[in-house]
């Protein structure tokens, strides 16, 4: 019955090429280089856009990948070894290494899954499209653990991605405690009923269930059926938070599966303190950036993914979207000061500081210059002014977390766009003791000129990478197209310069190897395929065969032995051609024009000569199949040859009455039926 769930929708057409087209291309041609984004797609194999969305997601998540590149060949062996029997080869992280070699380092469009597929055992008769990427996710989590037994990898998704939650049940009458724990790689979290990511975790990790009336709980120390309350709390927070939201949904009264395709808010940073059983220590400890998006989109008997990844190492090239211009830009800018500046109260610090981070561009402050703008804009000092009654300024933006949030590793602070609605507020850390550190000595000058808005994000879409901007994410909130997976990392994990704008960053140089072969390999390809693209067909005409007859050059002899067909690189000069043709004219002597001529009715006529021998044939019009005449550039046996358009011959059929016998033999002696002359 669900067999086709997560099947592609025919009419999508996601590939770049319809198979016509491709036949059309030649099956030679070669991958095309990476696109502007300089990040690299991975094909679709039919059906297979679920496993792109996730690889791109787990090569995006740079812990992940260094984690599998630090597994070398002495412990996983040598693809070379696989069909030896007594050869101990994990080939699952072999291909996965591979697969992010090519996807960092080799210079093409898009990449290929197949050998990877084909070392999970999937082939194209078993189809990979069964499966639904949350369950993907469990799945290659699962073959690429099974497959790391024994090495020194064997641990690290378990390290990276396992948490733990811990379900109580507290007895009413004698507060027994009854404990269990559940282990999660990925969080499931419900759609249906509420309208926010923060709001779910409400219901599962705050809200207590009552066992009370007619459902009481059977307590073992009371041994008897008392009231309890049902509660469960995250308790181990791993470094990467994965949420797979229930978008599917069962209608149990029509027996049908239905998407759930209301709005669900998600926050690109959150605070899970309130959701855990320890809620000691540092916000930081509990604060998670969102990094990636899946999307489904399509109804739930199919459809198409793919994902919203942020580039965090700036692997890519992250240019603004095209629909997006400067002025544009300027007059959001503007029209929020208009709103802002009437609502302006000196007394009050919400407004005074909303007001003066709206004003900024890029719409964000570093922290420690937060005093001096509202010092510059109300003439007085945070600390004279508002501490008395509001604390530190840091602890007033903390507990005004509905309002900014902190960006660039928390040394700036900026408005959230939209605060979540009271309702589903997350309740305020219970201490408020920790003061924003005002350390912007590490943070880059291009660090702070990057607005929050263009943090490199992408939509990775099978073969096709394009920059988005973070505000796009929101978009995915609600409809037929609409997140499906949320991809969270903690705040505090730390990525080292080196590994910015460096796609080689750890990666094994067995594997750097490979790609360099790779990439030569592409290059002779495009150069191969691009000469064979560029080969156009000539036919010389050689002078010392051809006679002027009537304004027209006419072969002397009606064997064409004066026609000599030459294949030639039109990206090469004039320069070039005239000393391929001298040394295939060994005899000729003096000059060599090189004449484009033409075949009229009348007989071959000359144009233009080429001169420029600097010049590429491409650029002087040569084409495939086009005739040049090979002569002195003067005369040909004496006869001056007039060129050009002007002096093309015509070819004149005369049609007269018939005159009788003797008029016929004066008339032959006179005109010919056919000729050719100048105009
Ligand atoms: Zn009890």
């Amino acid at each position: 019955m669900f067999g086709n769930l997560f099947e592609e929708e025919e009419s999508e057409g996601f590939s770049s090429a319809s198979p016509k087209e491709r036949a059309a291309k030649g099956t030679d041609e070669p991958p095309p280089p990476r696109g502007r984004s300089l990040l690299c797609g991975i094909k679709n194999q039919g059906g297979t856009c679920y496993l792109n969305s996730l690889l791109q997601t787990l090569l995006f998540t740079p812990e992940f990948r260094e984690e599998l590149f630090r597994l070398g060949p002495q412990e996983l062996g040598c693809l070379e070894d696989k069909d030896k029997p007594e050869a101990k080869v994990r080939v699952i992280p072999l291909q996965l290494q591979r697969l992010f070699t090519r996807l960092l380092l080799v210079n093409q469009q898009s990449a290929s899954t197949t050998d990877l597929t084909d070392s999970f055992g999937w082939n194209s008769s078993q189809g990979t499209n069964q499966q639904d990427v949350q369950e993907l996710n469990r799945i290659l989590f699962s073959a690429l653990e099974h497959s790391l037994v024994g090495t020194s990898g064997s641990t690290f998704i378990h390290r990276l991605y396992h948490g733990t939650i811990v379900n109580s049940i507290v007895c009413k009458e004698c507060g027994n405690i009854s404990q269990r724990q559940e282990d999660f790689l990925d969080l499931t979290v419900c759609v249906c009923g509420v309208s926010s990511l923060e709001e779910a975790l409400w219901n599962m990790f705050v809200e207590e269930e009552m066992f009370e009336g007619t459902n009481l709980y059977c307590c073992a120390r009371c041994d008897r059926l008392v009231t309890a309350a049902k509660s469960a709390k995250l308790k181990k927070l791993p470094p990467f938070m994965t949420m797979s939201l229930l978008r599917f949904s069962f209608d149990f009264s029509k027996l049908e599966r239905y998407k759930e395709t209301g709005r669900y808010s998600f926050p690109l940073t959150i605070n899970l303190r309130p959701f855990c059983e320890q809620t000691d220590g540092e916000d930081m400890d509990f604060t998670y950036d969102l990094f990636s998006v899946i999307i489904h989109k399509g109804g739930c008997y199919g459809g198409h993914y793919h994902a919203y990844i942020k580039d965090i190492d700036e692997l890519g090239r992250w240019e603004p979207p095209d629909e997006d211009c400067k002025p544009k830009t300027q007059m959001k800018i503007k029209e929020v000061k208009e709103v802002c500046e009437p609502k302006l109260q000196e007394d009050d610090p919400l407004s005074l500081l909303t007001t003066i981070i709206s004003q900024e561009s890029p719409k964000s402050v570093l922290i420690d210059q937060l005093g001096q703008k509202l010092m510059d804009k109300i003439g007085s000092s945070w600390s004279k002014k508002f501490r008395k009654q509001y604390g530190p300024i840091g602890k007033f933006l903390q507990s005004h977390s509905d309002v900014f949030m902190l960006v660039s590793n928390g040394t700036r602070v900026a408005l959230k766009a939209n605060p979540p609605s009271p309702a589903t507020e997350c309740p305020a850390p219970a201490e408020k003791t920790t003061e924003p550190t005002a350390a912007d000595s590490g943070t880059s000058a291009r660090e702070q000129e990057i607005k929050p808005e263009g943090s490199h994000w992408f939509d990775l879409n099978d073969s096709t990478v394009t920059s988005i901007r973070e505000s796009d994410i929101e978009k995915q909130f609600q409809g037929k197209e609409s997140a499906y997976m949320l991809f969270y990392r903690k705040t505090q994990l730390f990525r080292p310069s080196e590994a910015r704008n460096n796609p080689l960053y750890k990666v094994p140089s067995q594997l750097i190897q490979m790609a360099q072969d790779e990439n030569i390999q592409l290059q002779q390809k495009r150069e191969q395929f691009e000469a064979s693209n560029n080969t156009v067909e000539l036919q010389l005409h050689l002078a010392p065969f051809y006679r002027l007859d009537n304004g027209a050059l006419q072969p002397i002899s009606t064997e064409p032995s004066g026609i000599t067909a030459l294949s030639f690189d039109r990206r090469k000069t004039v320069g070039d051609l005239r000393f391929t043709i001298y040394q295939m004219q060994e005899l000729w002597e003096g000059d060599m024009a090189l004449t484009v001529a033409k075949s009229l009715p009348a007989g071959l006529h000359l144009y233009n000569t080429l001169t420029a021998d600097d010049v590429s044939l491409y650029s002087v019009g040569i084409h495939t199949n086009s005739d040049l005449f090979v002569w002195n550039g003067r005369e040909v046996y004496g006869a001056t040859v007039q060129t050009g358009a002007e002096w093309e011959p015509v070819l004149l059929t005369v049609v007269r009455p018939f005159l009788g016998e003797d008029f016929e033999r004066e008339a032959q002696n006179g005109v010919e039926c056919k000729q050719s002359e100048c105009e």
